[in-house]
């Protein structure tokens, strides 16, 4: 018998790699923070052995979530404005809000308590866009995350930095502060085309190359971003962007929304990623990402849920339940983004983004043990007739029960509240266990 940390054996498996696989009666064997194997229950008890062994005969095991797009800080602002237009929700609302409270225990604050509703959500990094950076990478660390934290460039003045050199200067030691750290990797994060000129992105894109770290920004997220590049550079975001050096195989598109097949092209060209954020796009009333369209295209396609202030929920089950209804109606064809499509954008897709893929992302011998557990014998997915299908669209973030990051565990809910009494339970157990594989 060999001696591991921790075995956890499952009653399904979703690794994502190989695509479209469910395993059944499976035991994930974690060693030194990573998993050592995955294999049949029955074959695992006889091979390995555990202090801690963790048992869950009725729920699926899949990896974490990658949030792709964060602004940690921001659920310290949660609810500010609501229904506003977005430019008076900005001006009147958050600009100000975080003017008065910038500082470094803000962030550190507001990436903690981000951080504990993210890991309670089955998060187990997120890709975070903010000022003083280090700070929301210490918050989301204290919270047991795994993150990238973002070398933040914008073309005004904050109690960050006074200007663009600054900002630059910054960037740069945050890239340098976090070479080589196993649990916080750096983005270079230019805010926007429209927040940032374009010597001041041409360096972002030389930091970019200089530490092969991605690019974090946001792009073509409203239609107004788009037409007013078209005034002021005679020219489409993106194409101002790819003159300037940012469109590569190290980009990510955040929003992504308004791409007419010239601005598709020339992300599929450039290998770059897109991160997409529903709820965000929704409640700002931006528009819809031709997400079916991106995947089509080979584009690698992630999925963040943004900040507290724009979303409201740090959720990225639910996110990816909308991302896979709204794939569907934006097409016109029910066939586009599957389940497995939009389970893999949610996990590996935002790790290919991160250029994390290599520790994280999917559930393989040799990757970093960040994982997740979902409870499926709930009243609102009984009976499981498709283990996978019913984690997208039954499920709920309150189903996941258990996440682990390098094997640690980070969040565990005890139980799911059921508002029934005992005999309803029972009853309700017994009737999904008559009627489950009828078919
Ligand atoms: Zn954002």
């Amino acid at each position: 018998m060999q001696l591991v940390d921790t075995i956890i054996e499952a009653r399904w498996v979703l690794p994502i790699v190989p695509k479209g696989v469910i395993l059944e009666n499976q035991s994930v064997i974690v060693k030194g923070g990573n998993i050592a194997a995955i294999l049949p229950t029955a074959e695992a008890r006889t091979q390995y052995e555990a202090d801690d062994v963790v048992s869950l005969p009725e729920s699926l095991v899949m990896p974490g979530f990658v949030n792709l797009h964060s602004h940690a800080a921001m659920n310290l602002v949660r609810g500010l404005g609501a229904d506003l237009p977005l430019m008076d929700w900005l001006t009147t609302k958050i600009w100000p809000a975080e003017g008065k409270l910038m500082s470094p225990s803000f962030v550190h604050d507001g990436a903690y308590m981000a951080g504990l509703e993210m890991a309670a959500s089955g998060i187990t990094t997120t890709s975070d866009h903010y000022f003083f950076p280090m700070d929301a990478a210490r918050g989301l660390r204290d919270a047991g995350l795994r993150c990238a934290t973002s070398a933040f460039v914008i073309g005004f003045p904050s109690a960050w930095a006074k200007d663009d050199a600054e900002y630059l200067k910054r960037a740069e030691a945050v890239l340098e502060a976090c070479k080589g750290d196993e649990f916080v990797r750096a983005t270079v994060a230019p805010h926007a085309p429209y927040t940032v000129n374009d010597e001041a992105l041409k360096a972002c894109a030389a930091l970019s190359a200089k530490y092969d770290a991605p690019i974090h920004m946001h792009v073509h997220e409203t239609a107004v971003e788009v037409s007013d590049s078209l005034r002021d550079h005679g020219v489409r975001p993106l194409e101002r962007l790819e003159r300037l050096g940012l469109v590569n195989e190290r980009l990510i598109a955040v929003h992504a929304v308004h791409l007419n097949d010239e601005d598709i092209d020339r992300l599929a060209r450039a290998g770059a990623s897109t991160c997409h954020c529903p709820c965000s796009n929704l409640k700002l009333a931006s528009g819809f990402s031709p997400v079916a369209k991106l995947l089509s295209r080979g584009v690698n396609v992630g999925i963040g849920t943004d900040g507290a202030a724009s979303n409201d929920k740090l959720d990225m089950l639910g996110e990816t339940r909308l991302a896979a209804m709204l794939a569907k109606a934006v097409a016109g064809d029910t066939t586009v983004a599957t389940v497995f499509d939009m389970l893999e954008a949610a996990t590996l897709g935002g790790a290919r983004a991160l250029h994390w893929d290599d520790r994280i992302g999917s559930l393989e011998p040799g990757k970093a043990a960040d994982l997740i557990a979902v409870n499926l014998a709930t009243i609102q997915s009984i009976p499981v007739q498709d283990p996978a299908a019913q984690l997208l669209y039954a499920a709920g973030r309150e189903n996941i029960t258990h996440t682990w990051v390098n094997g640690r565990l980070i969040a565990i809910r005890q139980e799911i509240v059921a508002y029934h009494d005992l005999n309803a339970v029972d009853r309700a157990n017994s009737l999904a266990g008559k009627w489950q594989n009828r078919l």
